[in-house]
């Protein structure tokens, strides 16, 4: 089963990309997570993506693409995956489309998550990220077994530094000129499948498995 997640930043994309892959067994890919993991590591892979993100731009295509086509022709990707935060652009989506169709293969599922911008704003305010997993919180909507700390792998929860308000608000202008077109493209290619990402995260995640088990 071969998954995109669509959506504005903070819509949930990552919450709902972990749990739809520890129920199937595929792993979940976050360029933004691989993006983190370099700038953390201190490769020249990280140097480049840090300048954009910190401004709550995207990284460039040519970066970005080659980066995620290698990840899906590792090993643990045999039954499938699930894409969290890419494709961004068109582009992106062409690439891996072209990248699909030459194994014989194709994306199943793009399932949209919908918020409004004036939820998300509300959102990426309380969000506290894992710098180890990846795991995703909420200060008030899913908050820790214990304030601060990872109840997957007991790390120090952090803000991440592209959460302000200001970076917030760029990152939504992004996704409505950048990133938003995917619905239509794959809309076009017949697998869109929108849910209302307003619902209590729970809510969201069955109304998910109802998609992918319809
Ligand atoms: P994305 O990956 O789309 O950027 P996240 O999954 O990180 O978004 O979610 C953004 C923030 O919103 C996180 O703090 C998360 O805990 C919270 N969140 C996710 N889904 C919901 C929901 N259905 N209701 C309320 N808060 C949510
Ligand atoms: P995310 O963790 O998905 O919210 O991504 C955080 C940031 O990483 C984004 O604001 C972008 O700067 C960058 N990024 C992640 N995925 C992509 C992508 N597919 N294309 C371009 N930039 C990306």
């Amino acid at each position: 089963m071969k998954i995109v997640m669509l959506g504005a930043p903070g819509a949930g994309k990552g919450t709902q990309a972990i749990k739809i892959a520890e129920k199937y067994g595929i792993p979940h890919i976050s360029t933004g997570d691989i993006f983190r993991a370099n700038i953390k590591g201190g490769t020249e892979l990280g140097m480049k993506a840090k300048a954009y993100m910190d401004k709550g731009e995207l990284v460039p295509d040519e970066v970005t693409i080659g980066m995620l086509l290698d990840r899906i022709k590792e090993a643990d990707c045999g039954n499938g995956y699930v894409l969290d935060g890419f494709p961004r652009t068109i582009p992106q989506a062409e690439s891996l489309t072209a990248a699909l169709e030459k194994m014989g293969d194709k994306i199943d599922f793009a399932l949209d998550i919908e918020v409004p911008d004036e939820a998300i704003v509300k959102r990426m305010g309380g969000r506290r990220a894992c710098p180890k997993c990846g795991a995703t919180y909420h200060i008030e909507f899913a908050p820790p077994a214990k304030e601060g700390i990872c109840d997957k792998c007991g790390a120090e929860l952090i803000i991440r530094s592209d959460d302000k308000p200001e970076t917030v608000k760029e990152r939504l202008d992004v996704y409505h000129k950048q990133t938003e077109p995917l619905i239509r493209y794959y809309r076009g290619a017949g697998v869109l499948r929108g849910v209302d990402g307003t619902k209590e995260l729970e809510s969201v995640f069955q109304d998910l498995v109802s998609i992918l088990e319809a």
